[in-house]
């Protein structure tokens, strides 16, 4: 399978396994799992995951989150506070792609998943994760008619 347009319809059947989200926010969450099942991301330790977080904050000019690492659950890879900025993590292991789901929400509006947060998400995975990775998440959320902005927009931060 290599058609975008059969990962479109997946993503679209598979929305309803975020039962408590805003179909909006469940799709957004789909064509990231679906993006982490066919292109992936690098798998990092928690310590790895600080360091990295570090990193990608540097280049970013943004002040560094302070990270915590809690135990793992079923449904929660991450989540982030903008008030205190500060990033949960859950579980010994994280991929660079959760990593990027919370800066993402750190660079754009807190806790949404609306155009700013795609926007960034799509950008940040382009600089910091690959292209590949970045063309499918952006080709994903076009397809399931989730506004974003064009392409050629996330080679550079606005
Ligand atoms: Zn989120």
């Amino acid at each position: 399978m290599s058609n975008i347009s059969d990962f479109v319809q997946i993503a679209q059947q598979r929305a309803h396994v975020y039962k408590k989200c805003s179909p909006e926010q469940a799709l957004v969450y789909v064509c990231e799992d679906l993006t982490d099942e066919n292109i992936g991301s690098l798998s990092l330790n928690s310590l790895s995951a600080s360091q990295w977080i570090e990193k990608v904050c540097e280049q970013e000019d943004i002040d560094t989150p302070e990270v915590h690492v809690l135990p793992g659950r079923t449904h929660i890879r991450g989540s982030s506070l903008l008030e205190n900025n500060s990033i949960c993590l859950y579980g010994n292991t994280a991929h660079a792609s959760t990593l990027i789901h919370e800066i993402a929400h750190l660079m754009s509006d807190g806790h949404s998943h609306g155009i700013l947060f795609r926007d960034e998400m799509v950008r940040l995975s382009r600089a910091h994760i690959s292209i590949d990775y970045a063309a499918m998440l952006h080709a994903l959320y076009m397809g399931c008619q989730l506004q974003v902005s064009p392409w050629e927009a996330s080679a550079i931060r606005r």
